[in-house]
């Protein structure tokens, strides 16, 4: 596995793999990596002849009060995990590699950044649609692949590609869940033992509303009130939102009609924890 940290040399690389014919995945990363991102590098293994993951903690997507100083970084373990799963190339570029004295370009977005953890993070989605858009121009990549755990993040890049007209195929990767349910994150590793028993109520609160409209539920309202009372039963769990909404435009429905995205995101001590399921009747 190749280690890039300079731009120049990522462009000359994926110029070179390029004009050999050669199809690039890429896996954009914050680090922290768990099994989820390497299911994402296996899948980029199947879908490109070369698979780039770069690893960038943004600095552009935290908010001043969020964690950047504290998100976890072990680049030593990263790297074994990304070398042993086959990655090709490893960008890891420094913050001023990627935002040189003098950045001034942000992307803003509209109505798809309003709802859900654009309401509680502003700024965040302008901050990742920024860095994904320069990491494209960088490792123009011909398949990207993100992870649907963070559902609104995924809408916003493939909106991004279409709006722009990046020639870049996005796949959106199914959320990979621990043994018991909880889906894996690198923002797991602040919970303490019994935090993280708590944290299995969001995944049982999805699994009850999936239940709900198997059984003929189909009113957003009592599904919402459902997962409400399901996480209000865990006393170390607060829920920031829990919304019923339409998996593309992402806004709020009344009711599960064709297909209905239930997305949530609850504070466990330190952690903010999001998950989601897509509801069909
Ligand atoms: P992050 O390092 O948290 O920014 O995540 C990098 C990529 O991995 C994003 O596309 C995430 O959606 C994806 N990802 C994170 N956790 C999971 C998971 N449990 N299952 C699938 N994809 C994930």
């Amino acid at each position: 596995m190749q280690i890039i940290e300079r731009v120049l040399e990522m462009q000359r690389w994926s110029e070179s793999e390029r004009r050999q014919g050669r199809r690039i995945a890429l896996v954009p990363t914050m680090g922290a990596l768990h099994e989820g991102h390497l299911s994402l590098v296996r899948d980029g293994k199947v879908r490109g002849d070369r698979v780039v993951v770069s690893l960038f903690v943004n600095p552009a997507q935290f908010a001043p009060q969020e964690d950047f100083a504290s998100y976890p970084r072990d680049f030593e373990r990263d790297r074994e995990l990304l070398n042993d799963t086959g990655t090709d190339v490893l960008f890891h570029p420094a913050v001023e590699e990627i935002y040189p004295e003098g950045f001034e370009t942000r992307i803003e977005f509209g109505e798809l950044s309003k709802p859900l953890c654009g309401a509680v993070r502003p700024g965040h989605f302008s901050g990742v649609a920024t860095v994904v858009a320069t990491l494209f121009n960088i490792v123009r990549p011909h398949v990207a692949i993100f992870g649907c755990k963070d559902y609104q993040q995924l809408q916003i890049i493939r909106r991004l590609v279409r709006d722009l007209n990046f020639d870049i195929e996005v796949i959106g990767h199914p959320t990979v869940r621990e043994g018991d349910g909880l889906a894996m994150s690198s923002r797991n590793a602040y919970l303490n033992p019994e935090e993280r028993k708590a944290a299995l109520c969001l995944y049982r609160s999805l699994r009850h509303a999936e239940e709900m409209v198997r059984r003929g539920e189909w009113c957003g309202a009592a599904i919402v009130d459902a997962v409400r009372g399901e996480i209000a039963r865990e006393p170390l769990a607060r829920v920031e939102y829990a919304t019923l909404c339409d998996p593309e435009s992402l806004r709020e429905v009344e009711r599960v009609e064709e297909t209905a995205l239930l997305a949530l995101a609850v504070r466990i001590g330190k952690a903010r924890l999001i998950d989601n399921i897509i509801l069909k009747p």
